[in-house]
């Protein structure tokens, strides 16, 4: 049972608001790009990673991107997938790789592309050492975990030196995971949870998962002043809303729509934060009028405070609906 399946994350969908914002030219383009792009590979990848879970022919609850805090510090630690079980539960950790993949005799990196990379095995068994932690400190310390990656890519070749016994055995391509989750059912043959138990751990899981959600500009080093003005067409996501006769019109792909302003204040609040002040939206969006923009305001926020310019105007959405214009193109 998918308990929490496979989304796109907060920091996805404010990184494609920022690149949607950014000059073609501004400086630091490619990197966000190029974020966005391994963002989109994870994400391909971890949704074939499903399919196989689904069919597994025992009670479980699968989470997909689970984010907990740490028992020692204010700092997190991410699984790609929990599979929960009454006798254990696996760690999955995905990796989106195509070609050749290779570990060298004595190396504690692998090889793709040239380009050096962690051992997944390494960062697997980090996540497995704080989820006991996590586990042990909530009375769930008994319930045994196991860990696995997953090379998600139909594409892959692995080429791992036989020295690296636990890496040949637990670097495996998605078609073997199916086998290689019947043998650590059949490994763990103990029940320790029952089946009401696991489901209500699965849901504690979800109800302590903190998004990674940051603040994009700091992130990227990108000062307001540098975003794109305007208003993102819903339709073609250019900024080429235009408002005539009380509608807004794309002057790119003609689309029409009375609340066409609605992406300016999501594109905000993604980007800015969930507060906004009039002068600060006739900036984002170049409206020029603050009559009408404190109209908009008045009409697209949840609540207000303060009084006259200073009016502080508060925006609230939700991250898995109302983001789905950023999706396109
Ligand atoms: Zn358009």
């Amino acid at each position: 049972m998918i308990v929490k399946d496979v989304s796109f994350t907060p920091y996805y969908l404010k990184l494609l608001c920022l690149a949607n914002r950014l000059d073609p030219y501004h400086k630091k383009c490619e990197q966000v790009r190029d974020r966005i792009r391994r963002e989109q590979s994870g994400y391909i990848g971890e949704k074939r990673v499903l399919y196989p879970l689904k069919k597994l022919d025992f009670p479980n609850f699968v989470l997909h991107n689970t984010r907990l805090q740490t028992v020692f510090s204010n700092k997190h630690f991410q699984m790609d997938f929990l599979l929960v079980t009454s006798n254990f539960i696996l760690i999955i950790e995905s990796k989106n790789m195509s070609g050749e993949v290779m570990m060298k005799e004595g190396s504690h990196q692998i090889f793709h592309h040239d380009k050096a990379y962690d051992d997944p095995i390494n960062q697997v068994e980090e996540q497995k050492f704080q989820l006991v932690n996590w586990l042990e400190q909530r009375s769930y310390g008994k319930v045994p975990i196991e860990t696995v990656v997953v090379m998600t890519s139909p594409n892959v070749r692995m080429n791992i030196h036989p020295s690296h016994e636990e890496h040949v055995k637990k670097i495996i391509p998605l078609a073997k995971l199916p086998a290689y989750i019947r043998t650590v059912n059949e490994q763990y043959n103990q029940r320790v949870l029952s089946i009401n138990n696991a489901r209500q751990l699965a849901y504690y899981f979800k109800e302590c998962h903190e998004d990674y959600d940051p603040d994009i500009l700091e992130r990227f080093g990108v000062a307001s002043e540098e975003l794109l003005q305007g208003v993102t067409c819903e339709k073609c996501k250019f900024l080429t809303m235009v408002m005539s006769n009380l509608r807004w019109r794309c002057t790119k792909c003609g689309h029409v729509s009375r609340d066409g302003v609605h992406t300016a204040f999501k594109d905000y609040y993604l980007l800015k934060g969930n507060t906004i002040i009039n002068r600060e939206f006739m900036q984002f969006t170049g409206i020029t009028s603050r009559h009408t923009a404190k109209s908009m305001l008045n009409k697209f926020s949840v609540k207000k405070e303060g009084i006259k310019r200073s009016t502080r105007y508060f925006l609230d959405f939700n991250y898995e609906r109302d983001f789905n214009y950023l999706k396109k193109k």
